[in-house]
């Protein structure tokens, strides 16, 4: 095992990684401990030497605002200048010929040169690479003509067909845009395309998205000589958050066609009036004078110069880190194209292309000249089914493998690696799916992928991290002995349980309020009563909160005092609490407010009382409010089942009969087994985890099962159950995030139970846990409906004789 981990090392040193990153990863980095990072395309990391530096120089010099003449003016408009001419040296060219615009990022700078364009008479033809991100896809609306280019062979297709008389008398100039390497796959495009667009007589310019190639490699203008090239200097040094516009000023009718942008801003303008004839006069001379409008991000530049130095300190230029990269990601593919199931089916489908396995010097120059340190991929499991990005990413999280899914912002690259069609993804959109959600296998087709992307910063322990995770839960030994299907039971009318807990949670995502003994509590069409009724919302964005991203709401304790008729509510660790009322009267006092819960879009009744505000800011640490969804105005939500499981049978329940719910994610009632709890918990223990509370699953309804014969899961089989007097029908199972890793007692999260759950229990791409469920009102019923701990239940195999059906 030792000396094939000393030859993988020995490879990877041959072809170029560079061991010193691993002791400047112990000192520079310490917010990398115990986490692998894999999203370098996302953002590169910065080192703690550069933020002390900046922060030195920065209280020990005073930096005005550039535009005047005092001392502090004056040192800010000198270093600039000084870091300019920096920026364009680092990338191999002069100020002669070039000139450096600074924008916020990379898309500023496109829009910047749209600005030019849209200023010309007459709509500009736009050509534009299939693999450009998502950010130059967009300026395809303000062109007149637009072309998107699928392949390599057909830019240089029209790069050979040359001008057409037409555009040559035309007055507009067209615009060519392609990305240095694709932020999807890492895929390097040519270098030579700028100057034989120059060369072809063609009335165009090009721009270079160099955003993601910048990440790890050198950028050599002179070599590619772009018209226009856009960079975001946070992912070349992590820090600052700042990009650049590099104009080729030399380039024919360059500077007059900069000149025709329209708009000026302070710092653009040499001379104007408000009043009488409102004329203006341009500042002229080198693009950026009239290209920055307002005032620079003066200490970000500054903070840009002192990156430049550090990174060069610590890893040498962007040839070695490209190459200490490219050695890793050889490696990484060469492992991920590996993988196989036991019946001997491939793991991943790598979204690049493959290269040899050899690794002589010609074998990395070759990979450099076409593949960046990214890997994009799906997994496919042992019966060919693709697994879901999302339920990956998951999973990921709660190892601390930090990785990037979806569409990850470069449509051309989605449909064309994916195989998806512009009309699927359509029909996915009318369907629902949206960018950011976790629809990410639809119609059997994966929505996105999944992305790695390496960096200067990045060690051989970071990628054998990713391959032993995939390795142990994505790569199946032998047919799995394990339960990985719904168990099939005939259980009918025989099980017998009783209810051991019952929870509500009036505040949805914060603590639970359990039933006591011996009250009957009334349940509804929507759940039991006054189940998450109330829900946090953000200040800001009218938001409701969950505890998957703010883990402190497991602290706010809520309980119901239905004598009194309020709601009282403290927080664990704090001495106080508030009282809110139940009244319905109340309801009138509140604002109704636009509101978002699981993207639905609802009007909750916020509460403004500034000691309630205080109470649960304080109690979570954001700016949030409460409001109250009340039963009245349910009926906007229904049972979601597209988020269950497909194999559920809940596609039988149409729409409209889909049971409504007020603020809980999916269905009216969750229902766990405590059966299937303590066989998780002995799987986990097998594992050496540490076994899961039973309340991290959040059920309102806990049954034990209590004949001899108890099967974990076998509530998966039933359909409909009788509680005490009340009539249940289960609705399929819940789907499960790693939100069920908070210790509600303590609002700690740990990798259990979700890791073990994702190994036992993914049933068709998803982790499932527990059954939605909902009340079935029956005839002539004299007493409201109710149940209570202890109540017999039954599992029946039969359906019971409704309201609705009766009716
Ligand atoms: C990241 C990226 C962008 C967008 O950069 P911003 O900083 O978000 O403007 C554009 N193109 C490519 C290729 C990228 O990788």
């Amino acid at each position: 095992m030792d000396s094939d981990a000393d030859e993988v090392r020995a490879t990877l040193v041959r072809n170029g990684y560079n061991t010193a990153v691993e002791k400047i990863r112990a000192t520079e980095y310490p917010q990398l401990q115990d986490i692998t990072y894999l999203d370098h395309a996302g953002t590169t990391l910065y080192a703690s030497s550069l933020v002390q530096k900046v922060a030195d120089d920065l209280v020990s010099n005073l930096y005005g605002n550039p535009h005047s003449q005092s001392p502090s003016s004056q040192l800010t408009s000198k270093r600039i200048k000084d870091i300019r001419l920096r920026v364009l040296q680092l990338f191999n060219v002069s100020p002669a010929d070039y000139d450096i615009v600074f924008c916020t990022n990379a898309t500023a700078g496109m829009k910047l040169v749209l600005e030019a364009y849209t200023a010309q008479v007459g709509a500009f033809q736009y050509c534009y690479h299939k693999d450009c991100h998502t950010s130059a896809v967009g300026i395809r609306e303000l062109s007149g003509d637009t072309k998107c280019f699928l392949r390599d062979e057909e830019v240089e297709q029209w790069l050979e067909g040359g001008s057409t008389t037409d555009e040559v008398e035309s007055k507009t100039r067209g615009l060519f845009v392609y990305p240095a390497q694709s932020n999807l796959s890492g895929r390097r495009l040519p270098q030579s395309w700028a100057r034989k667009v120059r060369n072809s007589g063609r009335k165009f310019y090009t721009l270079l998205d160099a955003a993601a190639l910048v990440t790890t490699a050198p950028l050599d203008l002179a070599l590619m000589e772009p018209d226009f090239t856009v960079v975001s200097f946070y992912k070349m040094f992590g820090y600052p958050d700042l990009g650049a516009l590099i104009v080729r000023k030399s380039s024919p009718g360059m500077l007059e066609f900069l000149e025709n942008r329209r708009y000026f801003g302070g710092g653009t303008v040499a001379a104007v009036t408000s009043q009488g004839d409102a004329f203006h006069a341009k500042r002229s001379g080198v693009p950026h004078e009239h290209l920055e409008d307002g005032t620079l991000s003066f200490h970000s530049i500054i903070a840009l110069d002192i990156a430049m130095t550090v990174h060069k300190d610590l890893y040498g230029d962007f040839s070695r880190i490209s190459r200490h990269a490219t050695s890793l990601v050889m490696h990484l593919q060469q492992q991920l194209a590996k993988l196989e199931h036991y019946n001997g089916r491939r793991v991943c489908t790598l979204y690049s292309e493959s290269f040899p396995s050899t690794t002589d010097e010609s074998t990395v120059d070759e990979w450099l000249r076409h593949q960046g340190p990214t890997v994009a991929f799906n997994m496919r499991r042992e019966d060919g089914a693709w697994v879901g990005y999302s339920e990956v990413e998951k999973l990921a999280a709660v190892k601390r493998i930090h990785i990037r899914t979806g569409g990850l912002c470069n449509p051309g690259g989605v449909e064309s690696y994916i195989g998806l069609n512009a009309w699927e993804i359509k029909q996915n959109y009318e369907a629902g799916h949206r960018c950011w959600d976790d629809q990410d296998v639809m119609r059997g087709k994966p929505t996105g992928a999944i992305r790695v992307s390496l960096g200067a910063m990045s060690t051989i322990d970071d990628v054998e991290n990713l391959i032993s995770f995939i390795d142990e839960f994505y790569v199946e030994r032998e047919r799995s002995t394990l339960q990985k299907e719904l168990v099939r039971g005939d259980w009918g009318g025989k099980a017998t349980a009783v209810v051991e807990s019952i929870t509500i949670y009036p505040i949805k995502s914060c603590g639970g309020y359990k039933i006591p003994a011996g009250i009957t509590w009334e349940i509804k069409p929507h759940g039991l009563a006054w189940d998450r009724e109330w829900c946090l919302v953000h200040l800001g964005t009218g938001s409701a909160l969950n505890q998957k991203q703010y883990n402190k709401m497991a602290l706010i304790r809520p309980s119901l005092a239905m004598e009194d008729g309020v709601l009282t509510v403290s927080c664990v660790g704090s001495p106080a609490s508030i009282n809110i009322s139940l009244a319905s009267s109340e309801l009138d006092a509140l604002q109704s407010s636009a509101s978002r819960v699981c993207g639905d879009k609802i009007n909750a009744l916020t509460y403004s009382a500034p000691e309630i505000i205080e109470f649960f800011s304080a109690a979570i640490g954001v700016p949030c409010t409460l409001a109250r969804f009340p039963a009245s105005l349910a009926s906007k939500r229904h049972f979601k089942p597209h988020l269950a499981t497909p194999q559920s049978g809940d596609t039988e329940l149409c729409a409209a009969k889909q049971p409504p719910i007020l603020l809980s994610n999916e269905s009216p009632i969750l229902l766990i087994n405590r059966t299937s709890v303590d066989h998780l918990n002995e799987e986990i223990k097998i594992s050496g985890g540490k076994a899961a509370k039973v309340d991290v699953f959040r059920a309102n309804i806990v049954i034990a099962e209590t004949g001899p014969k108890r099967i974990a899961y076998s509530e998966d089989t039933w359909k409909h159950l009788q509680i005490g007097k009340e009539f249940i029908k289960l609705l399929g199972p819940c789907r499960r995030c790693h939100m069920i890793c908070i210790d509600q007692q303590t609002a700690i999260q740990d990798e259990e139970p979700y890791v073990t759950l994702s190994k036992t229990r993914r049933i068709g791409g998803r982790v499932l846990f527990g059954q939605h469920a909902m009340h079935l009102p029956v005839k002539s019923r004299l007493s409201r409906p109710g149940i209570k701990v202890g109540d017999l239940v039954r599992v029946l195999g039969f359906e019971p004789k409704t309201l609705e059906s009766g009716d």
